[in-house]
């Protein structure tokens, strides 16, 4: 398509023609046959890409915010101590959310770009009686990702929940909900899911769904409480219709359509893809002498890349780069916003979108007066 430019940011993506067209299909009710269908095979699914068989999916609308909200209203009640292991951004927000239900809140911090050790988090643990913990697995605004299989590990250690927001790593980055024992996983469509914003997915275990189950208080939450949806995921999964809040039809059968090719690619083949993409563009991006915002290699994400602009080129380079082809974030953590950029490559990207934005990024920052050597060279 003339005039198309690449949509390189941390979500919403590019989607497949598939998905798009399954955006297009008529809209149907959303007690109709075939609707009840895709929304069976749409649960059925997220419980294979979530890596969770034995756990209990949702699919509301909603976007990733809402799925932070639906994890806290309903595993929280008020006094709860929570464990915030806070990389950035997305985990300020799940620390004010866990308090709007009534949580005690203990953020762990680390420095920009890093994550704090597994010691630091146990340590923290010992000092009192905590309910669950709760992580970014990637921070959107750094870049930086959890150590979930260890964290998991932890939490079951000392017998708490643990809640992992996922927003922008499930579907690319490596993450197994049941075999690391991981409580809730919650995501949003528009990340690594690769379906247009407006789906909110979370699967919980069956001890999250136990610890609802005993609450002594209501949910703070009407649109979010299980005791709502948990009755219409059953009942759809067991392909009969039921009603709660109108589904968003288009949206799931886009997922669903989206979720099928996530699992003819395969969980495994798929991570290993987003590691090849991101090793490819986090290269190039060293060898044009940009820095990143995680601390080291082995703490950075594959689903997104956060350079640091170089001395002497600032945001303003941005709309260059997307003349040149690409569209680009900007920065999001308030303390360096203005000193770096964000590049989105999850979901379905392949190597030619990760060269073309290569490609935009270096005319940009050649055209900003930036002096390099070219990332390829010839
Ligand atoms: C994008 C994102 C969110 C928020 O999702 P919305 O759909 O914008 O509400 C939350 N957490 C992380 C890690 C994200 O990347």
């Amino acid at each position: 398509m003339k005039n198309r430019k690449l949509l390189m940011i941390p979500g919403p993506i590019e989607f497949t023609p598939e998905v798009m067209r399954a955006m297009g299909m008529p809209t149907t009710s959303h007690v109709a046959p075939d609707f009840v269908e895709c929304m069976g095979q749409a649960l059925e699914r997220t419980r294979e890409v979530f890596l969770c068989p034995g756990g209990q999916p949702f699919i509301v609308a909603g976007s990733g915010t809402m799925a932070m909200d639906m994890a806290a209203c309903n595993i929280i009640e008020p006094g709860d101590n929570v464990l915030v292991v806070n990389t950035g951004y997305f985990s300020d927000r799940f620390g004010a959310i866990l308090e709007r239900y009534g949580a005690r809140v203990t953020h762990v911090k680390s420095a920009i770009g890093d994550v704090p050790s597994l010691d630091e988090i146990e340590a923290e643990l010992r000092k009192a009686d905590y309910k669950g913990l709760a992580v970014t697995h990637v921070d959107t605004s750094t870049a930086v990702c959890a150590d979930i299989e260890g964290l998991a590990g932890l939490c079951r250690k000392y017998g708490i929940l643990s809640i992992v927001d996922g927003v922008c790593s499930v579907a690319g980055e490596e993450l197994r909900q049941e075999e690391w024992g991981v409580d809730i996983v919650l995501t949003a469509c528009q990340k690594a899911i690769g379906v247009p914003p407006g789906l909110a997915l979370l699967v919980a275990s069956p001890k999250a769904i136990e610890t609802f189950k005993n609450r002594r208080t209501p949910v703070g939450s009407y649109y979010s409480d299980w005791a709502n949806w948990l009755p219409i995921m059953e009942s759809y999964e067991d392909r009969k219709a039921a009603y709660f809040g109108t589904q968003a039809v288009n949206l799931v059968w886009a997922l669903n359509i989206s979720l099928e090719q996530i699992l003819a690619e395969g969980m495994d083949k798929r991570f290993a893809r987003h590691r090849l993409m991101s090793d490819a563009f986090k290269a190039a991006m060293t060898a044009i002498g940009l820095k990143q915002v995680p601390v080291n290699a082995d703490k950075a994400a594959n689903t997104l890349t956060a350079p640091y602009f170089p001395e002497g080129v600032n945001g303003s380079v941005l709309p260059l780069i997307k003349d040149a082809g690409a569209i680009l974030a900007g920065g999001l953590l308030a303390e360096i916003r203005e000193k770096y950029f964000r590049v989105g490559h999850m979901g379905a990207v392949s190597a030619a979108d990760i060269l073309a934005t290569v490609g935009a990024i270096e005319s940009g920052f050649a055209k900003a007066g930036y002096k390099f050597d070219h990332g390829v060279k010839h």
